[in-house]
């Protein structure tokens, strides 16, 4: 079985570098798409409220037998719960679908600067962690501007951020901030959603390495010491891209993915997202 590396939070918690995803697999799916990927060797599963597939999260962890402390869950605050009360109550109705007394990684999902409300929803956040329900808390998809006001306003430095990354945004400067304070970060659709692997530089190193365009991607991943969680319903591909602990990219290699950096987003920009 592959042995994925921990890596320590902030606070000394310890999370798997290498999970799975399950954003955009249907609620109906997801417990057998989270069973495959325990059997391939997951033991972080990443959803979200946003997602509505918690509930086959928590079947598929109470029907593996893990013992708790092996698997690591995240899920991330909704859009419409920012506020004080309603982090709390969000994460308490999280933990009944997810049928956990308390999450690995709780994130705020998106800053929603327009909404001027994520230092109040941080607030809540830090109150999760200090009555356990939540080992280590986090955000997502935020600027370093939305980092420094947490750092003002609030006592409690965010352990992760997860951000787009992938080759075509390779977010140099966030990766930056992070690093210089103390803050893990976590590179969501990591392969792009697929976009990235018809790319000549990966379909070659595909070939030098022995492994496909995928697995070259998630290898870069690693080796730069981002945390990933890449999505796939495919047995097959769940399996193929955990499989990247036995082969390592040489120095240029690295460098000539990030070089394919276009500042290319997929997803939505954080700053404006939800205005
Ligand atoms: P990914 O980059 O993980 O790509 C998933 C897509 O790639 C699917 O269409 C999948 O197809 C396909 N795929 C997976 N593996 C392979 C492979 N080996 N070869 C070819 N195609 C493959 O995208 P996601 O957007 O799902 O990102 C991963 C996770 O990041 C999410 O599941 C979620 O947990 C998180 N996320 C967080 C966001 C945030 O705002 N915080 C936003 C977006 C994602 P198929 O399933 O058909 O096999």
């Amino acid at each position: 079985m592959t042995q994925v590396p921990n890596i320590r939070l902030n606070n000394g918690v310890e999370i798997p570098q290498f999970g799975f995803g399950v954003f955009q697999i249907e609620p109906d799916q997801t417990a057998t798409a989270v069973r495959e990927a325990f059997a391939a060797g997951y033991r972080h599963i990443d959803t979200a409220q946003m997602y509505r597939n918690e509930e086959g999260v928590g079947a598929a962890i109470a029907d593996s037998g893990l013992p708790r402390d092996e698997v690591f869950v995240t899920t991330k605050l909704n859009n419409q719960g920012h506020g004080y009360e309603n982090a709390i109550s969000e994460l308490d109705d999280s933990l009944k679908r997810l049928r956990l007394d308390h999450v690995d990684l709780y994130l705020i999902h998106w800053p929603l600067p327009h909404q001027d409300n994520y230092v109040d929803t941080w607030k809540g956040f830090e109150k999760l962690l200090a009555d356990g329900k939540a080992r280590a808390i986090g955000v997502s998809n935020f600027q370093p501007a939305h980092l420094d006001r947490l750092a003002k306003e609030t006592g409690t430095v965010p352990a992760v951020n997860q951000i787009e990354l992938h080759p075509l945004l390779t977010q140099v400067e966030l990766r930056k901030y992070h690093d210089e304070h103390g803050i893990a970060t976590e590179a969501w659709s990591p392969i792009a959603q697929g976009e990235v692997l018809s790319e000549q530089t990966l379909v070659g190193l595909g070939e030098k390495y022995g492994k496909t365009p995928a697995q070259v991607v998630l290898r870069w991943q690693v080796q730069v010491g981002n945390i990933v969680f890449p999505k796939s319903v495919t047995p097959d591909r769940i399996r193929e891209n955990i499989d990247v602990f036995d082969f390592e990219l040489a120095d240029d290699d690295i460098a000539g993915i990030e070089a394919m950096n276009s500042n290319h987003r997929t997803g939505p920009d954080p700053d404006t997202f939800g205005s």
